[in-house]
């Protein structure tokens, strides 16, 4: 068995004990996209004991581009990512356990889906889920590593609960609604999500071999000018998520979708009410499909969906009535 692992046994900062501890490691992945893919990949080739994904989609064609793990056969065959993630990555190693969970990560399933891992990867796309995974962390005394991309630029940062600032002391609070650009605004090269995964999976087999030189920096990443930076991230004084005070965990922030009885529509509530500026949401979703706005609602169609946006940060997503799709489009085009 350990000739799988040979080459990786070679590298001295690894070697057999470090092998045998990866062995044992039990590693949670978060979101199965670009990042979640790449990582999923790295860690079942590394021979991690066991790997744990957990992702709400199913596959588009505009994912194959960027998303190592999945191909055309799956979505001909309308498989879920974390379906097709865990099929193929048993393909890959089947002598490692290997789950795959369709699921929407909230509040009210985190601590479930975290219990006993020895480190979290963030594969996600938005930054309500990030807080509630840096809360579930803190909470439960588990390093987790954000890591995010879009266009050509990418960041990575390591939490190490008790140890390093975490995300809130970084990024404090929930960005305005409608103002935050993701890939499927912005758009992504792949190479972009690559690094940064690479840059999570190195930090990874570090906390999982139990290795001392965890890089505690932000690492910001440009692959298209091809730099490298590192910011020094201090903890913040009167952080709630350091001190204690778990809002996402409870739920305080939590974005609701739910079902409207015989309609074939899902309604999403923002539990923020903020006023959203429907101009700059118009200016954003502009290049992606019809918009068109008045003083009381902006109205959106991407694909098969029509999404009704309100001034306080309501939604009515129309042609579905799957509420986990639903958070998920409002994820992707409206933002949290
Ligand atoms: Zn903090």
């Amino acid at each position: 068995m350990m000739d799988r692992y040979s080459r990786q046994i070679l590298f001295e900062s690894i070697g057999e004990k470090g092998q045998k501890k990866l062995g044992k490691g039990f590693a949670v992945i978060i979101g199965c996209g670009a990042l979640g893919s790449l990582i999923a990949t790295s860690l079942v080739r590394a021979g991690v004991g066991k790997v744990r994904i957990i992702d709400r989609d199913f596959i588009e064609y505009h994912n194959l581009q960027r998303q190592l793990l999945f191909d055309e056969e799956d979505i001909r065959n309308g498989l879920p990512k974390a379906v097709a993630a865990e099929r193929h990555l048993k393909k890959i190693n089947s002598s490692i356990e290997i789950e795959g969970i369709v699921a929407d990560v909230n509040f009210t399933n985190i601590e479930k889906f975290i219990t006993g891992a020895n480190v979290i990867l963030d594969g996600l796309d938005n930054f309500e889920t990030r807080f509630l995974i840096n809360d579930a962390s803190l909470k439960h005394n588990i390093p987790w590593i954000y890591g995010g991309a879009i266009a050509s630029t990418g960041m990575r940062m390591v939490i190490i609960p008790g140890k390093t600032a975490c995300f809130r002391c970084f990024v404090n609070d929930l960005p305005p609604i409608g103002t935050v650009q993701t890939c499927d605004t912005a758009g992504i090269i792949s190479p972009a999500p690559f690094i940064i995964a690479s840059l999570q999976t190195v930090e990874a087999l570090k906390i999982l071999i139990g290795s001392k030189e965890i890089n505690k920096d932000l690492t910001v990443v440009d692959a298209w000018a091809g730099t490298f930076n590192r910011l020094k991230i201090s903890p913040l004084q009167n952080c709630p998520s350091c001190q204690g005070k778990y809002q996402f965990l409870e739920g305080k922030f939590e974005v609701v979708a739910s079902s409207l009885c015989g309609q074939n529509a899902v309604q999403v509530l923002n539990p923020r009410q903020e006023k959203i500026s429907f101009h700059r949401l118009e200016q954003r979703l502009k290049p992606l499909g019809k918009v068109s706005y008045n003083k009381f609602i902006l109205r959106f169609t991407i694909d098969n969906y029509e999404m009704v946006v309100f001034p306080d940060g309501r939604a009515i997503i129309k042609n579905t009535d799957d509420e986990s799709l639903a958070r998920s489009l409002y994820a992707k085009y409206i933002g949290n």
